[in-house]
């Protein structure tokens, strides 16, 4: 059998290189781009979006600062209301009633992240892996990256970990953690139906939904945005839907744990679906693992089939609905993050602390999903009507690790337990803008 000759070629140098092209690696590279330094943006996959489009991660969560009677202030501003207001004008971006401006379709987010990229002047690699880096220790010199026509050594002056899982910290030998005390967050395999008929499910939610504002809002061009959801935990609208699946074999307790769906602006009938959690009773999954993360997707296919057959069979409007798209990768809530000059905490969070170097503020809570059936999650918020900050030290590996790595996004360095509410996407917008724009500034001077 012939081998597969590996050698590596320089290909021409730039100033920053952005290792990844989620949310954060996107307002990265835009950034630094904008600031005026060549910058590319090498992805492993053939889009942008990271989990917000491979892991059909829809809508954002909403950061903002609700005060009664008062319109809804917005945390996040910047590249992320761009990214907003780009996506309504694209027909795959709308505001929920609740101010939230981040609900938009996957696909059409793809389109719109490639246009913002390519007007700032960033060079977008993909089906490019990062596998190697030289570090001349505190320096990283390069970045090595496959693709099927080879090897290839990319060289830069500044690079940022965009990478969600901290391939560059840990390849660099920057410190880093994982999990907590042998606790990860849950792993899941989101997917989409088409043609559910929204108009009968959202008036079957209007009339049974317990909250006190209902979950369901029709826009002016029509379309229907509406979530609900069900968990063991609490007794959410759906419940005795699933109460019957699980009594007549049609779900597994696995497949009930946790639930949750949301409408698609600029898609009528499509409903994505943040489940299933994949947690097994007998093993904690590690994202890291590739037997783990292999088993994942295809026993979360399986969940799937179980999940769409059951909306179709007990929920109100589900009848004619279809499985159109099971999600080309695994939704990872956390694996490495970094150990960087300032460690977010829990307390942070939880006692609103703000720092002289905070460079994204948020609200969320922390919101740890249990990687094991059984075990409880938590939803712990920020004081009401009270926010925190993400320092720009905690995008920063510690003194003299590798001077020149700027780190963005899911693998900031935070506890496992602040992680959990800094991971949304609206904060890693944030946190890879101020990295974009240190990394330009660096540049410059
Ligand atoms: C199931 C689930 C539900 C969630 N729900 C919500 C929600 O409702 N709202 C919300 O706001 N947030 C939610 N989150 C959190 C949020 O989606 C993520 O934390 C956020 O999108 C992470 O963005 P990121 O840019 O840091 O990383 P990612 O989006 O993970 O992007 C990393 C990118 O780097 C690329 N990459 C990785 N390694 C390499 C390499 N070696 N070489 C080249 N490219 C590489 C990847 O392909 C990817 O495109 C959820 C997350 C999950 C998993």
């Amino acid at each position: 059998m012939k081998k597969l000759e590996i050698s590596y070629k320089d290909l021409k140098p730039c100033d920053v290189l952005v290792a990844g092209g989620g949310s954060a690696g996107v307002a990265a590279a835009v950034s630094a781009a904008r600031s005026g330094a060549k910058t590319i943006l090498i992805e492993k996959s053939t889009f942008l979006g990271g989990m917000a489009t491979g892991a059909l991660v829809t809508p954002m969560m909403k950061n903002a600062l609700c005060i009664e009677g008062a319109t809804p202030s917005l945390l996040t501003k910047g590249i992320f209301a761009e990214v907003c207001d780009r996506l309504v004008k694209a027909g795959g971006g709308a505001r929920f009633k609740d101010g939230n401006p981040g609900w938009f379709n996957p696909e059409i987010y793809k389109i719109v992240l490639d246009d913002i990229c390519t007007e700032a002047g960033v060079k977008l690699m993909f089906d490019n892996q990062i596998i190697g880096v030289y570090c001349n220790k505190p320096i990283l010199e390069a970045a090595y990256i496959l693709n099927k026509a080879g090897c290839f050594s990319i060289s830069g002056k500044q690079f940022i970990d965009c990478s969600g899982d901290g391939d560059l910290i840990a390849l660099s030998g920057a410190g880093y953690e994982e999990g907590s005390a042998g606790a990860r967050q849950a792993m899941s395999l989101r997917f989409m139906m088409s043609n559910v008929d929204l108009e009968t499910f959202g008036k079957w939610l209007s009339e049974n939904d317990k909250t006190d504002d209902s979950p369901v809002y029709k826009l002016d061009n029509g379309d229907i945005l509406l979530s609900s959801a069900f968990t063991y935990e609490r007794d959410w609208t759906l419940k005795p839907f699933f109460d019957d699946a699980l009594k007549n074999g049609d779900l597994e307790k696995e497949d009930a744990a946790y639930f949750q769906i949301f409408s698609v602006p600029g898609s009528p009938g499509l409903m994505a679906f943040n489940c299933p959690r994949i947690t097994p009773e007998d093993k904690t999954l590690n994202p890291l693992n590739n037997e783990d993360t292999s088993w994942v997707l295809t026993h979360g296919r399986q969940m799937i089939k179980r999940i769409s057959n059951f909306t179709k069979k007990y929920l109100p409007g589900f009848k004619n609905a279809y499985l159109s798209q099971i999600a080309p990768h695994i939704g990872i809530r956390e694996s490495r993050r970094l150990k960087g000059q300032y460690v977010l905490t829990a307390e942070d969070i939880l006692n609103a602390k703000k720092f002289d170097d905070g460079i994204a503020s948020s609200n969320w809570p922390i919101d740890i999903h249990p990687s094991k059936i059984g075990e409880k999650g938590q939803l712990r918020h920020p004081p009401k009507g009270d926010f925190y900050d993400i320092p720009l030290r905690s995008l920063l590996p510690k003194e003299n690790e590798v001077k020149n790595l700027i780190v963005a996004g899911r693998c900031l360095s935070a506890t496992f337990e602040a992680q959990g509410s800094a991971r949304i996407q609206p904060n890693c917008f944030a946190m890879g803008e101020a990295a974009g724009l240190l990394a330009g500034k660096r540049i410059v001077n």
